[in-house]
């Protein structure tokens, strides 16, 4: 039987006109939907009178919402991310990404390979909807058929998916990064196909430096290369945004350099902290207090845990590991961040390293004279901390890789502000 022959069928069994169900059967054979299966969505399209006609709404995307079980929608196609994911116990590809129309965005997920493309105007009959943290998201699945839309629609979203590193948030996908790669090295990992080796380091661009995973090593991600990354997704990392490549992400050394970002941006505490987590970030403040836990103290060699009197909460008793840290609480007027100095910050500050801290304790019989020395030492003076900031239910912590006191002293910053106010 030809498309027409089809055509006609339908045409006469719905009782419509026969181009108009041919033009309809054209498009969806042409996105490789069965011709069986591309019948019986157009019999629902025209409402066949023996089933049930009322079908799925048609909706501008700002009104779709989680009560909406299905409805139809027309929208400009804005991401195409294709990942791997396990379902059932079987390996599916799927597509994901962002569908816009004039009143506003909306996510996907296809089950099917539509043969989606950014910058598409389609519409999406009988799209399922479910609820993902809150919000509306469209489900194409096999019930659901698309049909390139006759006009473009005036989207007012970015279309392809290019972005830079500050625009990332966690959930994006199908997007596209030219970044310079500042650190890379392989993990092995027990993953869910046994051991596994994966890449992980840090990329930057001009607006930011960022976390990544890399979960099929491409061998063009060196340290140092400048790259263009089509097809990355964004998961949470320790509360901030982290670029994950997959299989399907297009690794491209570009012509130009990447000149990665020196400043990481300055923020206040209370800022900071309502971002989430930030992985480089700036932070000026007080040391109001240098907390328990810091100067001269020891790890499980197991775990890595700060050991109590011999004794680790995972491990027992162990032969604790000397080590210096420093957790200080800085506050800037707006809130406050426990600042973590790993040794090398510590022994900066503290004036020497491990073997002095020991010395020191054991001529002043007490453990805690590091401490108590830098406290001496930075309490009541003003820091700026530049680290990875996270934020959970163990409060929010700054990972510092710097910590410098400020140098402009109180009595010029009044003056600028007396300056401020006369003008
Ligand atoms: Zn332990």
């Amino acid at each position: 039987m030809s498309l027409d022959d089809h055509a006609e069928e339908l045409a006469s069994s719905l009782g419509v006109d026969k181009t108009e169900v041919k033009s309809d059967l054209e498009n969806l054979v042409e996105y490789s939907v069965p011709v069986e299966e591309a019948k019986d969505s157009l019999r629902r399209k025209y409402g066949d009178g023996s089933s049930d006609s009322g079908g799925p709404t048609t909706k501008d995307i700002a009104d779709v919402s989680t009560g909406d079980s299905s409805v139809t929608v027309t929208g400009t196609v804005l991401t195409v991310g294709k990942r791997s994911i396990r379902y059932q116990g079987s390996d599916h590809v799927i597509f994901e990404g962002e569908i816009a129309d004039e009143s506003g965005k909306i996510s996907y997920t296809a089950w099917d390979d539509f043969g989606l493309e950014a910058g598409q105007t389609i519409t999406a009959g009988n799209a399922g909807v479910r609820e993902w943290e809150g919000d509306p998201e469209l489900n194409l699945g096999e019930s659901t058929t698309i049909q390139l839309a006759d006009e473009d629609l005036a989207v007012d979203y970015p279309v392809g998916g290019d972005a830079t590193l500050a625009e990332l948030e966690p959930g994006d996908r199908g997007i596209n990064v030219e970044v310079t790669v500042l650190e890379v090295e392989t993990k092995t990992i027990d993953g869910r196909d046994g051991e596994t080796d994966i890449l992980s380091g840090i990329l930057a661009d001009e607006t930011t430096r960022l976390p990544f995973t890399d979960w099929e090593p491409h061998e063009a991600i060196t340290e140092g290369a400048s790259l263009r990354l089509e097809d990355v997704f964004v998961r949470e990392f320790r509360g901030a945004p982290s670029v994950n490549v997959s299989e399907f992400t297009e690794v491209q050394e570009l012509d130009r350099t990447v000149e990665p970002t020196e400043e990481a941006p300055a923020l206040a505490v209370r800022d900071a902290i309502d971002s989430g987590g930030l992985f480089d970030v700036e932070i000026v403040g007080n040391v109001i207090a240098v907390r328990d836990g810091s100067g001269l103290i020891e790890r499980c060699p197991e775990c890595g845990r700060v050991v109590q009197n011999g004794q680790c909460r995972t491990h027992g008793a162990v032969d604790g590991v000397d080590d210096l840290r420093v957790k200080a609480i800085l506050d800037d007027g707006t809130g406050t961040v426990t600042a973590i100095l790993d040794d090398g910050l510590t022994e900066e500050i503290y004036g020497g390293g491990i073997e002095d801290a020991k010395e020191h304790a054991r001529e002043e019989m007490d453990q805690e004279a590091v401490a108590d020395a830098i406290r001496e030492e930075i309490v009541g003076r003003e820091f700026r901390v530049r680290g990875s900031l996270s934020v959970d239910e163990y409060g929010a912590n700054l990972n510092a890789r710097t910590f410098d006191e400020t140098e402009d002293d109180p009595a010029a910053r009044a003056s600028d502000l007396l300056a401020e106010v006369r003008q």
